[in-house]
């Protein structure tokens, strides 16, 4: 039976217990079996949509229903616990994310897996190393206990790439102002990183189709495609107040 993965979050109403009854109600799924659960961990909110801090978790499933009936299985459970979905990153009772299914890699309108923020962002990383730290990322492939330890290297280095030289460095000038602990650097204006120093831990690619550097020429493990948002200065601190401690 195919072996999944799914992130659980929430910050509205009695969160234990909903995961409780939600993974109650997903065990008692004639083609889902709970496996395992992570620790329930305390997290800050990401952005300032929400001031109350929210719980998160990973459970391991093994599941026989398609990627898809999974995802809609999630899906009802989600709206079954009245979340609310008009504001992103905003309050809800609880959210379920599918961030792997076996090692299947699919991109479609409607699922993305694995879920493309499960290698970066720590209140999903976390638990999910707690229970998944030996599988292998099918796309970034390494494991996810690697790709955890690979945020904690210190200092915390940070790229931007895709964007004009100009653009690019007062992006970073106001970025280092609120993030003085982050290296900043431009991929462009370096061309990569000094080899004495080690991998970054993330290149966020802001490029367009015109762009010199394209996604795919960036190194595979740290490279976050943040293309399609527009405001890029909000995107990346919500990045990197994920990708930092989180507590
Ligand atoms: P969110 O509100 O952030 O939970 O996003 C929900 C939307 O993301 C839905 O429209 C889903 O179809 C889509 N989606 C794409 N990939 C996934 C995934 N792996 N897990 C959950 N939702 C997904």
């Amino acid at each position: 039976m195919p072996d999944c993965y799914i992130a659980m979050g929430g910050n509205q109403g009695p969160v234990r217990e909903t995961f409780s009854l939600a993974l109650e109600h997903l065990d008692q799924h004639p083609e889902i079996s709970v496996i395992k659960t992570s620790q329930w961990i305390e997290t800050a909110p990401v952005g300032d949509q929400t001031a109350d801090p929210f719980l998160n978790g990973a459970a391991h499933l093994s599941a026989t229903l398609s990627p898809e009936s999974l995802l809609s299985v999630l899906q009802q459970l989600e709206a079954d616990m009245g979340r609310i979905r008009e504001v992103r990153w905003g309050a809800r009772p609880l959210d379920l994310d599918l961030l792997l299914f076996d090692q299947l890699i699919i991109h479609t309108k409607d699922l993305v897996v694995p879920h493309p923020a499960c290698w970066y962002r720590r209140f999903v990383l976390d638990p999910l190393a707690e229970i998944a730290a030996d599988v292998i990322h099918p796309e970034k492939q390494i494991t996810i206990q690697e790709l955890r330890q690979r945020l904690l290297a210190k200092p915390f280095q940070f790229v931007l790439a895709g964007l004009p030289s100009e653009e690019a460095a007062i992006l970073i000038k106001n970025l280092r102002q609120q993030y003085p602990e982050v290296q900043f650097s431009s991929w462009e204006t370096q061309g990569s990183v000094a080899p004495t120093s080690q991998e970054p831990a993330l290149i966020a690619w802001l490029g367009s189709p015109a762009s010199p550097t394209k996604f795919e020429d960036l190194p595979l493990i740290p490279r976050l495609n943040l293309s399609e948002y527009q405001q890029n200065s909000e995107r990346i601190v919500h990045v990197l107040q994920s990708a930092l401690d989180f507590q």
